[in-house]
């Protein structure tokens, strides 16, 4: 499984992640999703609400109008970004709430040493992901993240 990014979505999300530390970044990812490979198109980021440095929650309703939003704009949900002060590996915690987000992939970036890495969870057990960053988006995927 891949997961593509653009260079500047990773940019992006390591902005986002400076500025809320020592506060855990999270945002939502949009795009396509197949047994493949998962392209980013869109990152919608979110208020951690929890304020806390070692989990995240993101203000339901504020979910919601992103669900929506991509609904609208034909894109799928592709999983979730977060970050941690610690390593780039999910927490006790994030494979509690992987186990009850099916396919979504867990994109985590670590604020300690900058490393980024994916996870999915697949019938229980944790795959890491291959992360492909790209200098630009193919033109028919269009949709830069905002
Ligand atoms: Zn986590």
């Amino acid at each position: 499984m891949i997961l593509r990014l653009t260079g500047e979505q990773l940019r992006f999300l390591k902005d986002e992640s400076r500025k809320a530390h020592p506060i855990e970044a999270c945002a939502l990812l949009f795009g396509r999703l197949n047994f493949r490979e998962a392209v980013v198109t869109k990152v919608v980021v979110m208020t951690n609400v929890l304020e806390a440095s070692t989990r995240f929650k993101a203000d339901p309703q504020k979910v919601f109008d992103a669900f929506e939003e991509a609904e609208r704009n034909g894109l799928q949900f592709v999983g979730f970004f977060h970050s941690h002060p610690a390593p780039a590996r999910p927490s006790r915690v994030d494979l509690q709430y992987m186990r009850l987000w099916g396919e979504a992939v867990w994109l985590i970036l670590s604020a300690s040493d900058g490393r980024i890495a994916a996870f999915q969870m697949t019938d229980g057990n944790l795959h890491e992901l291959t992360i492909k960053v790209e200098s630009t988006r193919r033109p028919e995927t269009g949709n830069v993240s905002s």
